[in-house]
């Protein structure tokens, strides 16, 4: 069933809002069986909500609509839809009163404004929306279905759970979409692909796409099926997917670095502790987003200036000077200072120039030296990071934590 998503609302035209409703859709669309292949924002604006449905008619089988239910003069989706079906809009004298009631029992009266709400479409199924006072519908036109919910994401989602999908899912068939998602790091889009292309090539009845993100590179692999089983052919992809990508594969299940690294901190009964320049807290702030991260992280220190580096890390002050506080040496003994200063088994280093400013043709703005210890073993690694400070500091804190995963899966590392 081919479905596309409309969400009506000028706020959402604005750089302040983001239709969130479409994506929530549409995840719960493709396991229902219903391909989503257009979305469109569209203003408070009877014609240009009245065109797009026209155009939408000749293209798809399922027409959700968002939001524009309200009672207020800019709520509009209801006159258009009807007008473009040349469908009457009546009062349903069933649904005031229940509208009615609605506001009786949170203690109001009902205004005026409000008897615009129970105005049905000539033909329509309403569904039940337990949540407010705007009424959902369900159209049928010609074959295609035309659905019209609420934009408050509560009641959207209440009434497709409830109303909406149980229809879909007569209509689809049993057809749904089965997925899976692998997150890599430690390789570069061009390279991953050249490594992968050779074999996902193998299955075209299944689609993989190779997003790279600042955090890592997701590679989806997506594919219709009917009913409980997983089809052979996504199983034995994701396998040999597997085997080629080794230790650049750190996630099957969807989750990020920062969770990988607990459950391996935790296995292996390791505490850490950060000390950052530059990153000033990012580095603390994804570990502690994993809950029950306080079972292995024991806390950071920021240390962004030399005096700090000094005096909380224990750095020795002769480094700094002869080696810059932008340097492996310094990036190894704050790795080290952390681990003491903080008594966890591991302490893990960032410092580096964010820029705009502090760069120099040997320093240029970008370099960051992440340093790890382990009291039996310490090292550094530097890397030059792109882009604008904000996107160096996290490219930054994203390569301390992975690096400190290759860290740990290493044997020589030494129990605490
Ligand atoms: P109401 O009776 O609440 O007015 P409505 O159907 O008219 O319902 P809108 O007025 O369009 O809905 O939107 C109400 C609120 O719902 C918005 O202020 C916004 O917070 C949220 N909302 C609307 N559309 C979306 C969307 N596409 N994604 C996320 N939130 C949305």
């Amino acid at each position: 069933m081919k479905a596309e998503i409309i969400a009506v609302g000028s706020e959402l035209l604005t750089p302040d809002n983001v239709d969130t409703n479409s994506l929530l859709l549409t995840h719960q669309l493709n396991e229902a069986g219903c391909q989503v292949h257009l979305k469109t924002v569209v203003g408070d604006d009877r014609d240009d909500i009245a065109r797009v449905l026209r155009e939408a008619l000749e293209r798809s089988e399922l027409i959700i609509f968002s939001g524009g239910l309200g009672p207020t003069e800019d709520d509009l989706t209801r006159n258009a839809v009807a007008a473009v079906l040349h469908r009457r809009l009546a009062i349903d004298e069933g649904l005031l009163e229940i509208i009615r009631q609605r506001f009786i029992a949170r203690g109001f009266r009902m205004a005026k404004i409000n008897e615009k709400q129970a105005e049905v479409i000539e033909g329509a199924e309403v569904l039940d929306n337990p949540f407010g006072t705007a009424p959902a519908m369900w159209i049928e036109e010609k074959g295609r279905c035309i659905v019209l919910l609420p934009g408050p994401p509560r009641e959207l989602q209440t009434i497709f759970e409830m109303s909406v999908l149980p229809r879909i899912r007569l209509r689809s068939g049993g057809m749904r979409l089965v997925y899976k998602s692998f997150h890599v790091t430690g390789i570069t889009e061009s390279e991953l692909d050249s490594q992968i292309a050779p074999i996902y090539t193998d299955y075209p009845q299944v689609r993989t796409t190779i997003l790279a993100g600042t955090r890592h590179i997701a590679i989806r692999l997506y594919r219709w099926a009917t009913g409980e089983e997983e089809p052979p052919d996504i199983i034995e992809l994701s396998d040999r997917l597997q085997a080629a990508l080794g230790n650049s594969l750190f996630s099957t299940k969807g989750e990020f670095m920062e969770e990988v690294i607990g459950s391996q901190l935790r296995q292996h009964g390791r505490t850490l502790a950060v000390a950052e320049s530059c990153t000033a807290g990012m580095l603390g702030m994804h570990i502690t987003r994993v809950p029950g991260s306080s079972d292995y992280f024991k806390g950071g220190i920021l240390c962004y200036s030399n005096e700090a580096k000094i005096e909380l890390c224990n750095v020795p002050p002769e480094l700094i000077q002869k080696h810059g506080a932008v340097s492996a040496e310094v990036a190894e003994a704050l790795a080290c200072g952390v681990r003491n200063a903080l008594h966890s088994s591991i302490g893990l280093s960032i410092t580096g120039i964010a820029g705009p400013g502090g760069g120099t043709a040997e320093k240029p703005v970008g370099l960051v030296y992440i340093g790890i210890s382990d009291g039996k073993h310490t090292e550094s690694r530097h890397r030059i990071m792109p882009g604008e400070r904000e996107s160096i500091r996290e490219r930054s804190t994203y390569l301390a934590l992975s690096w400190l995963r290759r860290f740990l899966m290493r044997d020589t590392v030494s129990n605490p």
